[in-house]
């Protein structure tokens, strides 16, 4: 049986230059946590993280000050260059051109502002926007511009009346997402994306589900306040891996309570451990064992950080003997395994040469770089 269900078939809207639905890739996205009003600070984050394979970036905007600072980054942005590795979505020396998100709550003003100075998309929830004439006001001001908004429900901040009727439920998430979307459509804007994020797998798993059924939306996809590394990654993974294999997510952002780098780069993986996309290396590694007598935890620290930017899609393997090493990683493009005072280096499998112990790391680097696929 196939591990991935039949994506489900979303309308498509573009951010920027990206796409989002439809037939688009599945985009990896994530959100500053400097003080967008700190240009200096949100420019060099945002280029981190675009470096690191981040499509769509969000910005808080919690006041005038953040709004009209958008524009100033977008410019600054442009002049610079991705040191990041290729893929189909970058240009090369092009200026850096990543779709800016606002993030907005409660203040109507705040949106429109962001909108005027350049923002891509807007990300409110019309629940907390208040009457709807600001509602409309907001609505006018993307359709004029011609950015999509993205409504994000979430768990914590769900209607009185639903809760009431509902409880804080999938149903009830799925239920104020549907009002929401009815909201912006009945004011004549169908731009839209839509997330539903509660901070546990279950709810956030079958909201998800229960809303691919009810609308062609485009979805974004994540499990919010996930937590730190290891309870983030975990629910992120699982949660946001259980509603991709159901065909189920246009774009995804991992939340982690760390440099947002990291959301990035966990994205990467989970589209990479279900065969939806591939950027750069993937490196396999074992977890040592009695027969192992290198670092290994030590070389595959440093072959990781030494790859992050490397364009390359080959598999890695660094095994740590040649007891078992290459037999293991038969399927790695190319490898290590340590042995006692020397290394073997092997491409598919099969041993190509032996190498000193102190040399592996480096070795194995040169040999990578001069890898043809
Ligand atoms: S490759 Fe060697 S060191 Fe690593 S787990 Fe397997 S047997 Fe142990």
């Amino acid at each position: 049986m196939a591990l991935l269900k039949k994506r489900y078939a979303t309308r498509q809207i573009k951010l920027g230059n990206i796409k989002i639905g439809g037939d688009a890739p599945i985009t990896v996205q994530s959100m500053t946590n400097t003080y967008t009003q700190d240009v200096d600070a949100t420019v060099s984050q945002i280029k981190r993280l675009y470096d690191a394979g981040c499509e769509i970036v969000r910005v808080a905007v919690p006041d005038m000050e953040a709004a009209n600072a958008i524009r100033k980054i977008k410019n600054r942005l442009k002049e610079l260059n991705s040191d990041g590795i290729g893929n189909e979505i970058y240009e090369k020396n092009s200026g850096i051109n990543i779709p800016i998100i606002a993030d907005i709550h409660f203040d109507y003003r705040l949106a429109i502002a962001s909108a005027e100075s350049g923002a891509d998309g807007l990300r409110i929830n019309p629940g907390n926007i208040g009457e709807k004439n600001k509602i409309k006001a907001v609505s006018d001001c993307a359709k004029s511009l011609n950015i999509p908004i993205r409504v994000g429900v979430n768990s914590g901040s769900l209607e009185k009346d639903i809760l009431e009727k509902m409880g804080n439920t999938a149903q009830a998430m799925a239920e104020s997402a549907m009002r929401n979307i009815a909201i912006l459509e009945d004011l004549g804007f169908s731009d839209i994306k839509i997330s539903l994020k509660a901070s546990d797998v279950e709810r956030t798993v079958e909201a998800y589900r229960l809303i691919s059924t009810m609308t062609n939306v485009p979805l974004h996809v994540g499990v919010t306040e996930a937590g730190g590394l290891y309870a983030g990654i975990t629910k992120s993974a699982i949660g946001i891996g259980m509603i991709l294999a159901d065909g189920i997510g246009d774009t995804i952002r991992v939340s982690l309570t760390r440099d947002p780098v990291e959301e990035v780069r966990v994205g990467w993986e989970i589209l990479r451990s279900l065969g939806l996309r591939k950027r750069g290396p993937e490196i396999i590694s074992c977890p040592t064992c009695g027969r192992c007598k290198i670092n290994l935890f030590d070389i595959a620290a440093k072959v990781e950080e030494a790859l992050l930017q490397c364009p390359l899609t080959i598999k890695i393997a660094i095994m740590g003997c040649v007891v078992n090493g290459p037999g293991e990683a038969k399927e790695a493009d190319i490898g290590i395994a340590g042995g006692d005072g020397v290394g073997i280096l092997f491409k598919k499998g099969e041993i190509v040469k032996k190498i000193s112990q102190e040399k592996l790391v480096e070795t194995l680097l040169e040999e990578i770089e001069n890898y043809h696929i």
